[in-house]
């Protein structure tokens, strides 16, 4: 068999069979060249919203590709990214007036921390301090991972990146030690943003916080004259329940971060929202004080249509009763393993539900992450454990009856892993 000569993200080629080809989507599911067809209960990476190729999303590409390919977006606009923009500004958190398009959610990050620190030195007040919670993700470029949790996945990338501030994860109990540590940076050092992922660190292992906390924080974050960077690449669209997670604690971001699910999760987009304070600090007849940023495909005209798209099917679609459906089978399912000696920390933020394995510590438990996603696949499903972390975070189009089997099999398949680990 010829070896493929692509290169797959997170992957270690040297254990891993040769990849599954995917031959087409459809709903909840993958279909392979079998026609296999795989449960995705994890919305291909968090992306999928609503479902695989909804018809809507796809009609509007498909239009789209009558009109435009890509288009210089300097000198030069178009309808899809102004419809999109305003759409993003009428949804968004009162106080975000404008949008900077970009591709991923890396650059929607990196974005949102070069508009944070052009603002403090367009001010004439230069702050270069980032401050991040312990156990995040922001993305993979060195400015995202410079932000992120370190660990073995940047080691070898450490000498350049950048330090910041972390606040320790505010665990049961933590809570105050999190928020009087905040404070105390803020008063001793130059604070340009709080860097966070509001109610959810997403691949720091799906670890969730009170949303009361988001409001503190953000107080504290007033009081101090630093601005608050939400980023909202993974919680936004629907994932905690409401549209953006920042909804839950009462508080609008100075700048708020969205990729994933904004084009329905069908074609790579990113906007990074800001307040018109921070426009306005780059506003300026003397061009040294222009937001320096751009990328190639900024605004590219097919993802801004397919995400107008997207923004109709929350108007149109009972998009937050397929929510709400999800969020109860969870909620049922959860309630089914409480006390099972087996599973630890069971948590739900809306439709992302996680639970702990009690595996026995040590390097075991990397391990174990990959010997279920094998059983896992062997049923169906589609479901990767970040190490010992089980967690689903499926596209709404899911039913109650898809849920529960997701359930049943991270049932049979702790049994099985717990059995061998023996
Ligand atoms: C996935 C993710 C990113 C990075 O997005 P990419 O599109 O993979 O670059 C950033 N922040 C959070 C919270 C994420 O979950």
């Amino acid at each position: 068999m010829n070896r493929s000569t692509v290169w797959h993200p997170f992957t270690q080629h040297a254990l891993e069979p040769p990849m599954t080809r995917i031959a087409s989507t459809d709903g909840a599911y993958l279909i392979d060249e079998n026609g296999n067809r795989l449960l995705d209960a994890i919305s291909s990476w968090w992306v999928i919203t609503h479902g695989h190729r909804h018809p809507k999303i796809m009609a509007a590409i498909r239009a789209a590709t009558e009109a435009y390919d890509q288009i210089i977006f300097a000198e030069f606009s178009h309808e899809p990214a102004e419809r999109l923009a305003q759409g993003l500004i009428e949804i968004a958190q009162p106080g975000l007036k404008h949008v900077f398009y970009s591709d991923s959610g890396s650059t929607a990050v990196e974005v949102a921390i070069k508009m944070a620190l052009g603002y403090f030195h367009n001010r004439g007040e230069p702050r270069d301090r980032i401050v991040v919670m312990e156990g995040s993700y922001h993305g993979d470029t060195i400015g995202t991972m410079s932000a992120g949790e370190r660990g073995v996945f940047n080691v070898a990338y450490e000498p350049l990146l950048f330090a910041v501030d972390r606040l320790t994860f505010p665990e049961a109990g933590r809570e105050q030690d999190m928020l009087d540590r905040f404070e105390t940076i803020c008063r001793t050092s130059g604070v340009a943003a709080l860097l966070i992922e509001p109610l959810v660190l997403g691949a720091g292992g799906m670890k969730i916080y009170e949303a009361s906390l988001l409001a503190s924080l953000k107080d504290i974050a007033v009081r101090f004259g630093c601005l608050l960077i939400a980023d909202e690449v993974m919680t936004g669209w629907g994932r905690t329940g409401t549209m953006f997670a920042c909804e839950q604690a009462g508080i609008a971001p100075d700048i708020l971060c969205t990729s994933k699910g904004l084009t329905g999760g069908a074609i790579p987009l990113a906007a990074t929202l800001a307040t018109a304070e921070i426009f306005d600090a780059h506003l300026s007849t003397d061009r040294r004080k222009t937001f320096f940023h751009s990328s190639s495909y900024t605004a590219n005209p097919i993802a801004c249509a397919a995400a107008v798209a997207n923004l109709e099917i929350w108007q149109e679609e009972p998009v937050l009763s397929r929510i709400e459906t999800i969020e109860a089978a969870h909620r049922c399912n959860l309630a089914r393993f409480a006390g099972d000696p087996r599973f630890a920390n069971l948590r739900q933020a809306g439709t992302i539900a996680a639970l702990d394995l009690v595996v026995p510590t040590g390097g075991y438990l990397a391990e174990v992450g990959q010997q279920m996603r094998a059983l896992f696949r062997e049923r169906g499903l589609l479901i990767r454990p970040l190490g010992n972390v089980l967690y689903l975070m499926p596209p709404y189009c899911l039913t109650a009856q898809e849920v529960d089997r997701a359930y049943d099999a991270i049932d049979e398949v702790a049994s099985i892993v717990l059995e061998r680990a023996r």
